[in-house]
């Protein structure tokens, strides 16, 4: 079977960077404008890069109502990330996407939310948490709890006071350790304001995305307090992948594949696969 060139999701379009912008020594916020609309659910992701150099997985991170805008965090670790953090303003980008399952957020209209990001996990849940605070009246109560290292790498902190402002939205922001006496935030792991949460069980949807660490401890403290079903515990993982299509198996996770039954699981799927939380 031939498959028409413009329907070939293996083929990526170029888009333009419309902005960069330095968010820590590590990470730039890209701002790429694209030929046509993304369409994407939160949570899904795209694999960006350069012809002749190559592509990685990276969260989309702007809200599914941005039309042909496309904003993604990128973290310099490796050969892709790094030649990216060498482009400009009006260079062009590869794009292939969106890909993976994302998150329906019909699951979350009138229920509480519980949403806990480590570290670059901010960056996918934004796609989820931009449409929830922008019709913030469609959802019930909203718990953010979000950790990074220190408050240098911690990410959107603008963005998060706004976030704060709207009605029954509690958000706790913390660091693992700081010199710095100016923060004025928590010190200690997103396990640390579990026990003091007040949920309505039946109707709360968890959300977790962060290191694999991260979810067997907050798991584990979340058993400790509260019986939240497992279908209504979302986590979004990571592994490392090629084609994104279900293809390659480099990011197999015993019989589901994260690039196309994922990266969003419902816990209820994950919890008897022991490779999902190493
Ligand atoms: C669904 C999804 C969403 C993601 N979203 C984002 C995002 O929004 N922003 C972001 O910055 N990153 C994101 N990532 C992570 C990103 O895709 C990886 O960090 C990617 O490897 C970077 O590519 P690179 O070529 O720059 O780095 P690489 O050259 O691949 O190196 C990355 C790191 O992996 C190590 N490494 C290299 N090869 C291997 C190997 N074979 N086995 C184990 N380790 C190896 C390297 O030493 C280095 O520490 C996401 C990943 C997934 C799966």
């Amino acid at each position: 079977m031939t498959i028409p060139l413009e329907n070939n999701p293996y083929i990526p379009i170029m888009a333009t960077i419309q902005s960069i912008e330095v968010l820590t020594a590590q990470e730039r916020l890209f701002k790429v404008i694209l030929p046509e609309p993304l369409n994407h659910h939160p949570g899904q992701f795209v694999m960006a890069g350069l012809p002749g150099i190559g592509e990685c997985a990276i969260s989309i991170s702007n809200s599914p109502q941005s039309s042909e805008l496309l904003e993604m965090v990128i973290r310099k670790v490796g050969n892709v990330s790094g030649v990216l953090h060498q482009l400009k303003e009006s260079d062009e980008i590869s794009i292939r996407g969106p890909f993976g399952t994302g998150f329906n957020l019909d699951d979350f209209k009138h229920q509480d939310i519980v949403i806990i990001a480590g570290g670059l996990g901010i960056v996918p849940l934004r796609s989820l948490i931009l449409p929830i605070m922008q019709h913030k009246s469609n959802y019930g109560i909203v718990n953010l709890i979000i950790g990074s290292k220190t408050p240098e790498e911690a990410l959107f902190r603008e963005e998060i006071q706004q976030w704060n402002k709207l009605p029954d939205v509690t958000i706790t922001e913390l660091v693992d350790n700081t010199d710095h006496h100016d923060w004025n935030c928590e010190v200690g792991r997103v396990t640390k304001p579990i026990h003091k949460l007040r949920l309505d069980e039946e109707k709360t949807q968890l959300v977790l995305c962060g290191p694999p660490i991260m979810y067997k401890c907050v798991l584990h403290e979340f058993q400790q307090h509260f019986d939240i079903p497992d279908r209504q515990i979302f986590i979004d993982l990571e592994r490392r992948m090629r084609c994104a299509l279900g293809k390659c198996g480099h990011c197999q996770i015993n019989h589901l594949y994260c690039c196309k039954d994922g990266p969003v699981f419902r816990y209820s799927q994950i919890k008897n696969c022991p490779e999902a939380f190493s």
